[in-house]
This record gives C-alpha cells, sequence and structure tokens, in this order.
C-alpha cells in the first residue's frame, strides 16, 4: 500500500454479532468512509435496492464475474453467493479514501491473503470472552451444557486471532465508536511511513 491510498478495512464476525447493525450505525454518524456495495445471488428483500444495498444477480451472472476476475473474493453463504466487486475497492483506495467491506469470514479470509496491508476488524458477541474464560478454564468446569456454546466459541476464538483488531459488540454506538477509532488511529499510524 502506498501512503497516500485509503485504508481498506475487512469488518467482520460470526454470523448473527450484528455486522450490518454496527455498519449502518456507522454509515449513519461518519460519512468520511466508503461502503463497497457487495454481489450476491441472494433476492432482494423488502425494502433493498439494486445497486444501493447489494447488486442482485443471477448466479450465471455471478459466476461470470468470477470467471472474469471481477471480484476482490467470493464465498458461498447459506446457498447464495456473495462477493466483493474489485474495481471499486482499488478505485476508491487509490484515490486516497477509506472503504469498509461487510463481509463473512470466509471472503475475509481470502482479502487477506489479496490484500495484507487491510485492516482486519472482528466484531465479537458480547460473551465471547466470557466464555473464552472457562474455555482457558476448562479442567476445572466440565459441564456439558456449556460444551456445545463453548466448541462454537471456541472455533470463533480460532478465527478471531487472524484478525488485527477485536471489537466487542456489548453495545452499537460503543462498537462504533471503537471502530471509528481504530480507523483513526490507522491513519495516524500509516501517516509516520
Ligand atoms: P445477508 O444475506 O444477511 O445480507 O448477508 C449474509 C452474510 O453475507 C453476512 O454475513 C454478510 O456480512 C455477508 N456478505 C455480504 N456481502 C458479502 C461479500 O461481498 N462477500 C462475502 N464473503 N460475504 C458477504
Amino acid at each position: 500500500m502506498k501512503k497516500d491510498e485509503g485504508l481498506l478495512i475487512v469488518l467482520s464476525g460470526p454470523a448473527g454479532v450484528g455486522k450490518g447493525t454496527v455498519c449502518n450505525a456507522l454509515r449513519a454518524v461518519d460519512d468520511s468512509i466508503n461502503y463497497s456495495v457487495s454481489a450476491t445471488t441472494r433476492a432482494p428483500r423488502e425494502g433493498e435496492k439494486d445497486g444501493v444495498n447489494y447488486f442482485f444477480k443471477s448466479e450465471a451472472a455471478f459466476k461470470e464475474m468470477i470467471a472474469n476476475g471481477e471480484l476482490l473474493e467470493w464465498a458461498k453463504y447459506v446457498n447464495n453467493y456473495y462477493g466483493t466487486p474489485l474495481q471499486n475497492v482499488t478505485d476508491t483506495v487509490q484515490t486516497g479514501a477509506d472503504i469498509i467491506l461487510e463481509i463473512e469470514v470466509q471472503g475475509a479470509a481470502k482479502v487477506r491473503e489479496r490484500y495484507p496491508e487491510g485492516v482486519f476488524i472482528f466484531l465479537a458477541p458480547p460473551d465471547l470472552s466470557e466464555l473464552r474464560k472457562r474455555i482457558e478454564e476448562r479442567g476445572t468446569e466440565n459441564s456439558e451444557l456449556i460444551d456445545e456454546r463453548m466448541s462454537v466459541a471456541q472455533a470463533e476464538i480460532e478465527m478471531m486471532a487472524q484478525y488485527d483488531y477485536v471489537v466487542e459488540n456489548d453495545d452499537v454506538a460503543k462498537a462504533v465508536q471503537r471502530i471509528r477509532s481504530i480507523v483513526e488511529a490507522e491513519h495516524c499510524r500509516r501517516d509516520r511511513v
């Protein structure tokens, strides 16, 4: 990444953690960041607009985008394809503006491979740190009741380790503030170079 390029910020995390909600809240208070509009094969939900929420594509059209190298990353999630159009991301960072990709974890890992200088933020569920403590103390605490949740949490914790930052989503406004602080800090860090 060149000094005057914008930041490519990836906001990811487990299903149901509230990535969309936090991203929308961030958009409402911070218009200095651009948001990548993904392509998807899923049907639009009520109120969603093509080109605003997603670029809604047929499976054939989506596969053509993959074949033409038009996607920075893509993933299959609950029977639908989702992917980040590459050109918009490249154009945005090259003009010096920041862009956020709100994507699931497989896609985030692919972006990491192609764009390691990105800023990778993991949005974590609020009880993950508590669960983590329990996992660490597993020898003493062996209740079957929490075993299943712990194994899910364990997988999440392992993913979390691949990110630059972990933001706990205990409160949407706080999560937004933490993300803004991260973005500001990353600017200060890169401006030094
Ligand atoms: P939804 O169908 O609820 O809008 O999104 C389902 C999941 O797909 C969410 O976790 C969302 O973050 C993720 N997603 C949205 N766009 C993309 C994308 O371009 N790439 C990847 N890998 N995931 C995406």
